[in-house]
């Protein structure tokens, strides 16, 4: 295996600007493949718009993104082995949790009985086998949730984009789905990225933790790094560490 292989998402000097406004400013990032990455910063740094960048869902203003060793910068979202959750759900109202789960596979041609193989465990991994004839108005946030990232799953991807896929649960419920996630991790192996602005999610689910301020990187390190050895009082002051 060469360090080539090891790559999961590399981004080379990604910029985004709206007009004159830059956003997200000339960002370098290695992530391992395999790892939980948690991008988190205060609400309007630039973790959605980095997100959305690596999912193909914004255009970069400059720079380059690779998944798995493929430049991806010019493809679109279907074609870059991701998948994302949204915080909204996203689910389709007048549609069967089973069809909510089947539908993207349907799009993309997949035979029924793969789809209906893949549905099944996605279920099962996330233990909703007993809501598969239910529609989204009849579950609860918890199980809409669950619902949302077993879309992702079935699609099998290279890897997993979340977008503050917690912060319309209760606080209980959150620290429920947060051990689900983590545990779908070890599960699957695959890369993830997880962008919040809750630094206990950021400490407790993070291989490699990523703090932004305005646009820019901050620090990056495990958790215990970032937290032991803070660069600076924004992120001694972000994460908790004592001074
Ligand atoms: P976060 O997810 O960290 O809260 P965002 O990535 O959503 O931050 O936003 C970063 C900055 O970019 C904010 O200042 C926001 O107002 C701005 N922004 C986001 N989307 C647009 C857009 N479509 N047009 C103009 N400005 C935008
Ligand atoms: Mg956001």
């Amino acid at each position: 295996m060469t360090e080539q292989d090891r790559i999961g998402v590399a981004l080379n000097g990604v910029r985004k600007s709206y007009g004159a406004l830059q956003v997200v400013h000339g960002i370098d990032l290695t992530i391992r493949d395999g790892d939980f990455v948690v991008f988190v910063g205060p609400s309007g740094c630039g973790k959605s718009t980095l997100l959305r960048m690596i999912a193909g869902l914004e255009e970069v203003t400059d720079g380059e993104i690779a998944i798995k060793g493929r430049d991806v910068t010019d493809l679109d979202p279907s074609e870059r082995g991701i998948a994302m959750v949204f915080q909204s759900y996203a689910l389709y109202p007048h549609m069967s949790v089973r069809d909510n789960l089947g539908f993207g596979l349907k799009m993309a041609r997949t035979d029924r009985a793969e789809t209906e193989r893949r549905v099944g465990q996605a279920a099962e991994i996330l233990k909703i086998d007993h809501l598969l004839d239910r529609r989204p108005g009849q579950l609860s946030g918890g199980q809409r949730q669950r619902v949302a990232i077993g879309r992702a799953i079935v699609r099998k991807p290279d890897v997993f984009l979340f977008d503050e896929p917690l912060s319309n649960l209760d606080a209980e419920l959150r620290v429920s789905m947060r051990v689900e996630i983590a545990r779908l991790h070890r599960d699957l192996g695959n890369t993830m990225i997880y962008v919040t602005h809750d630094q206990t999610e950021a400490m407790t689910l993070a291989d490699q933790i990523v703090i932004l301020r305005d646009g820019r990187i901050e620090q990056t390190g495990t958790p215990r790094d970032v937290y032991e050895n803070p660069v600076n009082t924004f992120v001694a002051g972000f994460i908790g560490s004592p001074r």
